[in-house]
């Protein structure tokens, strides 16, 4: 079973998309405080193949050889329940996928690596870029962002400008609002010059609809969101519902059916899911947490063993 291609799936703002992940769970530079997929355990800015590059060709060959479904894609989407840029593989990847298919190219990203000429470099051949900025001021980014070591917002700002310089294709802004943080009029007004400086195709105004990490991390009104429309001009538009993590999300059902599935057969420790399904524990103790809070699983100590099993 494919572990790092998902899909396709229906997704309101790409039509039909297959997702590449492209970093194993939570690898990313920041450590939003409304990001579901929970708290990420240490922001990295350190670019390496995190996913090795011959696995990803492999996958990707297998999906693409002689089947119906690739020719019914609207948008190849380079994700990750992370972020995508920090693997070193994505020109390789971009470049298997444009001798493979003619199905446009879109990378969903948090753009904080952009600042670096390498990275803008690397992705001149994809046709949609969906890069998010959520702040301009250095407190609140950190605050509600929480970067790894080194990253600056300005910087950030400066790489998306230059981005869109350089780069020939489609960029959609995504600015997501969490109430009490990122929504005072100066913080809003210095978004509004921040996404005319980048000028994206389109800017697209969000805020939190599930529960993130901190319940600090709560929603703006419709209404809130409407307000912005005229400042940030005819570009704007309000997206819902959140579509930061489509494609972790994804992913995260994915593996969480898995679990599922293997716990139904036999009960098992976080050891054995780690072991049987090559997850990282993180990612299986995550999961199975988020399982018992519902009540699919339950938890029993055997020989000094935690076992978990399905409910019913
Ligand atoms: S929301 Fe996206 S950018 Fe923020 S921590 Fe989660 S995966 Fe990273």
């Amino acid at each position: 079973m494919p572990s790092h291609i998902f899909g396709p799936v229906p997704s309101r703002r790409l039509g039909l998309s297959l997702g590449i992940d492209l970093v194993p769970f939570k690898t990313c530079t920041l450590d939003c405080i409304y990001c579901e997929l929970g708290k990420t355990a240490t922001p990295v800015s350190r670019r390496a193949e995190y996913v090795p590059v011959t696995e990803l060709e492999a996958e990707i060959k297998e999906f693409f050889a002689d089947n119906p479904a690739a020719g019914k894609i609207d948008f190849i989407t380079l994700s990750g329940s992370g972020e995508p840029t920090l693997n070193t593989a994505l020109p390789r990847v971009i470049k298997l996928l444009r001798r493979l298919s003619e199905t446009p190219i879109a990378l969903l990203t948090n753009g904080t690596l952009f600042s670096r000429p390498e990275v803008r470099r690397e992705v001149l051949d994809i046709d949609l870029i969906l890069p998010s900025l959520d702040v301009v001021s250095e407190e609140i980014f950190t605050l509600l962002n929480r970067p790894a070591a080194g990253l600056k917002s300005q910087e950030i700002i400066a790489g998306l400008s230059a981005l869109r310089r350089e780069y020939p294709g489609k960029i959609w802004l995504e600015i997501l609002f969490c109430a009490g943080i990122n929504d005072s009029p100066a913080e809003i007004e210095r978004l509004i010059q921040a996404a005319g400086a980048i000028q994206p195709d389109k800017i697209q105004l969000n805020t939190v609809v599930r529960p993130g990490v901190l319940s600090q991390a709560r929603a703006v009104s419709d209404s809130f969101l409407k307000s912005l429309l005229p400042g940030f001009g005819p570009a704007a538009e309000i997206i819902a519902p959140f579509k930061r993590n489509a494609a972790a999300d994804n992913s995260l059902e994915k593996t969480r059916e898995t679990i599922l599935a293997t716990l139904k057969r036999r009960p098992c420790t976080a050891d054995d899911l780690k072991n049987a399904l090559g997850l990282k524990k993180a990612e299986v103790i995550k999961i199975l947490d988020l399982l018992l809070e519902k009540d699919e699983i339950k938890a029993q100590e055997h020989t000094g063993k935690r076992y978990y099993q399905t409910s019913k």
